[in-house]
């Protein structure tokens, strides 16, 4: 077997064994199996794969975006991919909002259930967009490392490459130093890798034991719109944006990145994922290590197509149970603030439901509303991450095409999707 399918396999297992575990009520509060098997064994095997994951992340991103500005070599080039992967990311955020409120409000979820929550929610205020630009030049890198922020990390990255490039002949070797480990760090991906099918099965079978079933049928309408919506988006959205801005196949592209979304469903965090990314979008569908460097890491924290669903499928759901008529202007704000908010916000757990408050309090909403979705949320945020990942695969896809940075060989070469290195 290899290791994308002992992975779908772990995932597999973990399913059926976190819901044989909730159905048949064991996971109860002090039980054995809570104490020692969901919340022991899995919670540590699954926590300790998650930190492996997040290890690598700053260093991997840090090395690989210096390695890809050497290897342009061209500052014009490099303002062009940024520019191209920032129009993109918007643009695919902003459609998949717009799709998922005009099909939440077509379907007129919402209408005529009953307000009541008796879970709050404390939200947050949205950081000025001017605070966003601003923190994007970090005052102290070595920070901006520690706390994991990723858009600093980005900026110092970028700029310390071409810094490099002035250098000229002197830095060679220093280059080819970072080269050294940033290919030690994708082998450090690979190690880890080879743990991920225990781990999913773990992560999986936590999750699936702590759901709360119960919920989900109270909230079904609004479950089975936004996950019908997330799997529209994934499915045929962003294969038809992937096919007309490059002429990839899409059934090579779905087959190649489902690594990614099983990571990124067990994970629930797009950052988590972006070592597996990072190696898939190079390795796996030949995208030039120049453009995937940045363009995964970018669109790990600003892009986020899932996320918006979930915001527009929400605003228009609590909108409608507390009778709140938000109308076109309403609507256009949401879209313009979910747009916003996903910038600078980064990609962990949960995320989502911390922008949507920033999103509620723009356009009026209760923020006690966000209570009533809470209890469902868990299992969302693992299906929208997917789809998170996913736009930033097409995104690397599309701008490496355009710029002529893609190996299209080994994106067609579909037995690379079962190697494991
Ligand atoms: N968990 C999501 C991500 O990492 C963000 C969110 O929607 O909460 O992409």
């Amino acid at each position: 077997m290899n290791l994308t399918v002992k992975v779908i396999v772990g995932m597999a297992l973990g399913i059926v064994v976190g819901l044989a575990i909730n159905f048949s009520g064991l996971n109860s509060e002090g039980s054995f199996v809570q104490e020692f098997v969901t919340g022991g064994l899995f919670h540590v095997v699954g926590k300790m794969f998650i930190n492996a994951l997040n290890m690598m992340v700053v260093p991997l991103v840090l090395f690989s975006l210096i390695c890809g500005v050497c290897g342009i070599g061209d500052i014009k080039l490099l303002g062009k991919i940024g520019s191209k992967s920032f129009g993109f990311y918007i643009l695919t955020t902003a459609v998949a909002i717009a799709s998922a409120i005009l099909i939440a409000g077509g379907l007129g979820i919402g209408e005529g259930m009953n307000a009541s929550s008796s879970t709050t929610f404390t939200g947050r205020d949205a950081p000025p967009l001017s605070d966003v630009l601003i923190n994007i030049i970090p005052t102290n890198p070595i920070n901006a490392m520690a706390q994991g922020e990723m858009l600093s990390i980005i900026f110092f990255a970028i700029l310390f490459g071409i810094s490099l490039l002035l250098v000229g002949k002197k830095a060679t070797k220093l280059i080819e130093l970072i080269e050294i480990l940033n290919e030690a760090m994708m082998k450090m991906v690979t190690i880890i890798m080879a743990l991920a099918p225990y781990a999913v099965f773990c992560l999986l079978a936590k999750a699936m034991a702590e759901l709360g079933v119960e919920l989900f049928t109270q909230l079904i309408g609004y479950v089975l719109v936004l996950a019908g919506v997330l799997l529209f988006h994934l499915f045929v959205t962003l294969l038809i944006f992937l096919k007309a801005f490059s002429g990839l196949s899409p059934r090579i592209f779905l087959k190649k990145i489902r690594n990614v979304q099983v990571f990124a469903f067990s994970t629930s965090s797009s950052n988590a994922t972006i070592p597996v990314t990072l190696r898939t979008v190079t390795e796996r569908m030949g995208v030039n290590n120049s453009v995937a460097s940045f363009t995964v890491p970018f669109g790990a924290t600003i892009n986020m197509d899932g996320t918006a669903i979930m915001q527009g499928v929400a605003t228009v759901f609590i909108a409608n149970m507390y009778g709140v008529e938000l109308g076109i202007a309403g609507y256009l704000t949401v879209i313009m603030m979910s747009v916003l908010a996903s910038i600078g916000t980064a990609g962990v757990p949960g995320v989502g439901l911390i922008m949507l408050s920033m999103v509620f309090a723009q356009v009026g909403l209760p923020l006690e509303g966000i209570g009533l979705i809470l209890g469902v949320d868990r299992l969302l945020d693992m299906l929208r991450t997917a789809v998170n990942v996913s736009g930033d695969a097409v995104v690397s896809l599309v701008v490496a095409k355009s710029e002529g940075k893609l190996d299209e060989d080994v994106f067609n070469n579909e037995n690379l999707e079962n190697s494991d290195t």
